[in-house]
């Protein structure tokens, strides 16, 4: 078979994603190969199917023993044969697999990389003809990434040992330059090709809220999408805790992933959400790494987390399946100072020596302070991610809260001038909340004691509300009027631009939601479908009970199998399915995500609801 008769045989595809082929290209023309794509871009496509094209065995590195057991799994689904060799197996088994592996009855392998030189496993692999070594997460050789995995050094180590070279190749969704360079010069890939695709996610919707009460606005999202699985991403351990419980006391089927929980636990949870047992993960960041997961329909951030890169990453978790999903972040002034003490009190920065600790320490401030101004910006939030990691955007993406939110220019001039004043006034000496507090007029006993009432702006701002004013406050920050010190006391300070004075006729402008219309806007636009964000959104009322029994079959399909639902058949293919509502094995091979082995599998199944549903149609006309 060829290249696209395998997408369509045995994934049910019909064509390659951008950069897909290209890869599969260079890996068959024998030459290393690095991939470097977003989450969901379809990695794993890229070196299965010249596996299945080479003669001889590819061996796949991967870092977690989730990933591996999910790709196998979605293999196997998929009709091919592949196994897995790690640590999860007992004695017995793993022989058993490596018999079979021997056998040559697997074209692919998966391996955790502190297999590879294990006396087992090299008397196999030396006798055996290894035609690729695929490194998948390849970022995970990298120091400078945040997921380094001392394991993975052992691959050139293995490498090495083989009779013949055979071609490497790495995939990963890291995209920063130094990740980059160690890979090709850890793994020692010879003159690869590498292929870089667009980091824009099209399909997610993405939100910055900052609401009065994260825990009512968390609700509302929840009841907007009542069958739709999801993450919730909390800053702590005793967050998570917290909120997972309310969840579960306002009747949400949720569970919770931190660090705190006994393994056991821990997996039981994880196993929970992936086999959709429950519905909402709450968890923080140590949830997710290897989660394949591709049915994740929302992604929620109680708090802001660290920096760009790990929102992305874990935003990115949402519509691997290429259908509309939702990315929210729920921003608070009290993130930053969380976040603030965990760069102040980080334990792996102990080990290094006091200038490089000063460094690392200046650097995740400079990170947060980035990740701090995309809750700030009132411009296009996809603009500014893609901006982040070097890529430019369109300045309009029509898929984001800001994009869809009616916006008016004010001038805030006055406005300015006060508060930068009150600045200069104190002589630089107080926080974000003193300065508002003393423009505003508060009378408290704070600003007493600090003596701000004897400030000359000391209430000159008492009609503008104080959420305003803190607007404003962040424009002056993202227009480098005013900076905030990077340590523990968060002091205002002048900069540049503002420390000599201002300039007579200076004036500035700014962009500020039209508040009634902001919520409206936002849901109105939702409705008419372009910031839509459930699989099923796109289906009339009649399609979504079709969607609804499809996945129920789904479901008791992938019990019995012992699988997660999504490796059956993904959300996109069961929409897929009520569009166009295929009455014979030809029509129902041309959903996309149905191939022949899962076809002869399931494909009965699942014409026999579509004909009931179509039955029940005609009745009732
Ligand atoms: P990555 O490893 O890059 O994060 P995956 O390999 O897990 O992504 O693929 C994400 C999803 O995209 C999977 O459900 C996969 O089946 C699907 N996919 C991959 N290639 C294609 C394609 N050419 N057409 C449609 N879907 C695809
Ligand atoms: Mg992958
Ligand atoms: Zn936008």
């Amino acid at each position: 078979m060829n290249k696209y008769e395998i997408l369509k045989h045995y994934f049910g595809y019909a064509e390659f994603r951008e950069g897909q082929e290209r890869m599969i290209d260079s890996i068959l023309a024998g030459k290393d190969t690095l991939g470097i794509m977003p989450t969901g871009a379809g990695k794993s496509l890229c070196y299965q199917i010249p596996a299945l094209m080479m003669d001889g065995i590819t061996l796949v590195i991967s870092p977690l023993i989730s990933l591996m057991k999910d790709q196998v799994g979605a293999l196997n689904q998929a009709g091919i044969h592949a196994a897995y060799l790690n640590s999860s197996l007992t004695v017995g088994q793993y022989y058993k697999a490596l018999a079979f592996a021997k056998e040559g009855r697997y074209p692919i392998i998966y391996v955790a990389p502190e297999r590879l030189v294990t006396e087992e496993f090299l008397d196999f692999a030396l006798h055996a003809k290894i035609s690729m070594v695929a490194v998948d997460e390849a970022h995970c050789v990298s120091q400078w990434g945040q997921d380094f995995r001392p394991s993975y050094l052992k691959i050139v180590e293995f490498i090495e040992k083989l009779p013949v070279r055979p071609v490497i190749s790495a995939f990963t969704a890291t995209a920063t330059q130094e990740v980059k360079e160690d890979i090709i010069d850890i793994l020692m890939l010879q003159n690869p090709t590498v292929t870089t695709t667009g980091f824009n996610r099209p399909n997610l919707y993405f939100s910055v809220q900052s609401p009065k009460d994260k825990y009512e606005t968390v609700k509302t999202c929840l009841l907007q999408h009542p069958n739709d699985s999801g993450i919730i991403y909390c800053l702590t351990r005793k967050l998570t805790e917290e909120v997972c419980e309310k969840l579960i006391r306002d009747g949400f089927s949720a569970t919770r992933y931190h660090a705190g929980l006994r393994d056991e636990e821990r997996q039981n949870n994880q196993d929970d959400f992936i086999y959709d047992r429950c519905r909402i993960m709450v968890a923080t960041n140590a949830f997710g790494m290897g989660i394949d997961k591709s049915n994740v329909r929302y992604v929620i951030h109680y708090n802001m987390p660290k920096n760009m890169e790990s929102y992305y990453q874990e935003a990115g978790r949402a519509g691997r399946d290429g259908e509309p999903a939702e990315c929210v972040l729920l921003y608070a002034g009290q993130d930053v100072i969380t976040n603030q003490f965990f760069i102040d009190n980080n334990q792996d920065n102990e080990e290094l020596d006091e200038i490089t600790r000063q460094m690392v320490m200046e650097r995740d401030r400079e990170r947060l302070k980035k990740m701090t101004f995309y809750c700030f910006t009132n411009d296009c939030l996809r603009d500014y991610i893609l901006r982040y990691f070097g890529e430019y955007g369109s300045g309009y993406c029509g898929n984001c809260s800001n994009c869809l939110t009616q916006f008016e220019t004010v001038d805030v001039t006055e406005e300015a001038k006060a508060i930068i004043g009150c600045v200069a006034g104190c002589r630089q000496r107080y926080g974000v909340t003193v300065i508002i507090d003393t423009v505003h007029g508060a009378n408290t006993a704070k600003i007493r004691n600090y003596r701000m009432n004897e400030n000359p702006f000391y209430g000159s701002l008492a009609k503008t509300p104080t959420h305003r004013l803190r607007r404003i406050f962040n424009e002056l920050q993202l227009q480098e009027y005013l900076t905030v010190t990077n340590d523990e006391y968060a002091i205002v300070r002048l900069t540049e631009k503002s420390g000599n004075g201002l300039p007579d006729d200076w004036t500035m402008q700014m962009k500020m939601a039209k508040e009634a219309e902001k919520q409206e806007k936002v849901s109105a636009a939702k409705k008419s479908g372009r910031g839509k964000a459930s699989a099923a959104g796109e289906l009339t009322a009649g399609q979504q009970t079709l969607f609804e029994a499809l996945r129920s079959l789904r479901a008791e399909l992938a019990r019995a199998e012992k699988v997660p639902p999504y490796i059956v058949f993904s959300d996109k293919t069961l929409t897929h399915m009520c569009l166009v509502k295929p009455k014979t094995k030809e029509q129902m091979l041309t959903v996309t995500g149905v191939g022949e082995f899962k076809f002869e599998k399931y494909g009965e199944r699942f014409l026999q609801v579509l004909e009931e549903y179509a039955l029940a149609v005609s009745e009732s006309r």
